[in-house]
């Protein structure tokens, strides 16, 4: 075998061959290959197959012991708030929409979108996810708007500004002159690397204010992005004044999607919708029960996401795990209540990884350029290995293996657009110092505008009293307080 490549030996001008990996192509008409290599050629995907020709030039990497797949999409992340990551691990929903919206979300600058949205992008590509969605609804001014852009070109990962500001009307601010000459400014070119979307929520305002939103998206052709089915927040009211407006198109994500009656369900598989399903944040905030046992069953296409890091990580292994976990107990717990027994289980492994793949890829209409390991494709790809690792062998249900045993520690090369990003476990390229050094000046500006006292108070939301339930046994020996057994008396 000959030494492994060095960074500096990947250069534009020569393809890059993968060698020996279990190859996750997710296109059906390639599927599983064992032992199969991936040919990139500068910014595509030239072949897959097994023992492929090594052209001329080509940069060689061993990826035997490694999975290969398409680089993840993750399709609702509030990029800005990773500034601020892991602050909210104890709040409920309610408790961050007090701090964003009606408290803190108001002090964050230009600059803290800048802070958050770099380093929630490192993150992402570090994580294997290729692809993400900025739901960016921090964008109180055109500058804020101009930082988060900022900051997205400014990484070799592939974005879609999701753009919205929950301290503005969406109404207003979508057609306010400066929105429309920033999206001129930026976006009236097709970019295959920044894509846009216009983000706002719908109330269930029987006078659907949201209206003046959705024309303003349909005039500048853009795709919507709407919290949908967030219990105490948005409900079946707001997707039935879409539907009844004409407003529900293919080019709505409903992110969530949880507490919906099955009549909202239908609207949304009539209309050609997708949802984006982030689990983790479903199950902790309060949104609903995690939607894809109901989405499953009304033929719904699901995208997977990490919604924001101010509670959660921003990986979607964590993704795949907690949504295959969550759609397997509730069909456990809808059988139990019916006194059966689940025997199989509907949701595969593969189900998952297509949802953070070719699901993602699909929600964004990107599904022709990422997505999947198919010759012509965009170079975005994924090597899992890690030899030093006891969790990487034996690999036998590869599908199983990315969900339930590999993490993203185990992430060893990253290619976007054909370019290098990660390399043997290293980011390459990327200024992670800066990074740090933005993101601790927004920790000190939100926390001296914040005050000491809350700054501490959001990190310990009070506990509500938990009342014991009256227990008839009595045993406290285990406590050394000398009393015996004490059977209690029949009654
Ligand atoms: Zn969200």
């Amino acid at each position: 075998m000959t030494p492994d490549p060095q960074v500096a030996d990947f250069t534009p001008d020569r393809p890059v061959l993968f060698r020996g990996a279990t190859v996750l192509s997710m296109d059906p008409s390639i599927g599983v290959l064992d032992g199969g290599d991936v040919l990139v050629r500068g910014d595509r995907i030239e072949q897959v197959g097994r023992d492929l020709a090594v052209p001329d030039n080509a940069v060689e990497v061993d990826a035997t012991g490694g999975i290969l797949l398409p680089g993840m999409v993750d399709t609702h992340r509030h990029m800005w708030q990773t500034a601020l990551r892991g602050l909210g691990a104890d709040w409920t929903l309610s408790q961050y929409f007090v701090f964003y919206y009606l408290n803190w979300g108001k002090i964050h600058r230009p600059a803290d979108i800048h802070a958050g949205n770099v380093l929630s992008g490192i993150e992402a590509l570090d994580a294997g996810v290729t692809t993400t969605v900025d739901w960016s609804h921090g964008l109180q001014t055109v500058e804020h708007a101009e930082a988060a852009v900022e900051a997205l070109r400014s990484l070799p990962g592939r974005f879609v500004l999701g753009y919205g500001n929950i301290l503005g009307a969406p109404w207003e601010w979508a057609n306010d002159a400066r929105f429309r000459a920033f999206v001129s400014e930026h976006f009236s070119a097709p970019d295959e690397m920044l894509g846009l979307q216009l983000a706002f929520d719908v109330t269930g305002d029987a006078e659907f204010p949201e209206r003046g939103a959705f024309e303003a998206a349909r005039d500048l052709d853009l795709p919507v992005t709407t919290h949908a089915g967030v219990w105490g927040a948005t409900n079946d009211d707001g997707i039935r004044l879409m539907w009844e407006h004409g407003f529900m198109t293919p080019k709505v994500t409903y992110v969530h999607a949880t507490t919906l009656t099955d009549d909202s369900y239908q609207r949304i598989a009539a209309s050609g919708g997708t949802a984006s399903v982030s689990t983790e944040s479903e199950q902790s905030a309060g949104q609903g029960y995690p939607p894809t046992w109901q989405l499953r069953k009304h033929g719904i296409p699901v995208s997977l996401s990490m919604d924001t890091s101010v509670w959660w990580s921003a990986d979607l292994f964590s993704a795949m795990r907690a949504t295959l976990s969550a759609d397997r107990s509730r069909e456990h717990l809808e059988a139990h209540a019916h006194g059966e027994t689940v025997v199989h289980n509907k949701l595969r492994a593969a189900d998952v990884v297509e949802w953070a793949t070719m699901g993602g890829a699909r929600a964004l209409g990107l599904d022709h350029l990422i997505g999947s390991l198919t010759p012509g494709k965009k170079a975005d790809l994924v090597l899992i290995k890690n030899d030093r690792s006891p969790t990487m062998f034996p690999i036998l249900h590869p599908y199983g293996h990315v969900v339930y045993q590999a993490g993203r520690g185990d992430v060893h090369t990253v290619l976007v657009n054909g370019e290098l990003v990660k390399y043997r476990h290293e980011l390459v390229g990327i200024d992670l110092d800066r990074a740090r050094a933005e993101v601790a000046a927004t920790v000190e500006h939100i926390r001296a505008g914040m005050g000491e006292e809350a700054w501490r108070e959001c990190m310990a939301p009070e506990i509500p009293e938990t009342e014991l339930i009256p227990n008839p046994y009595t045993y406290a020996d285990y406590r050394g307080d000398g009393v015996a057994v004490q059977h209690s008396e029949p009654s």
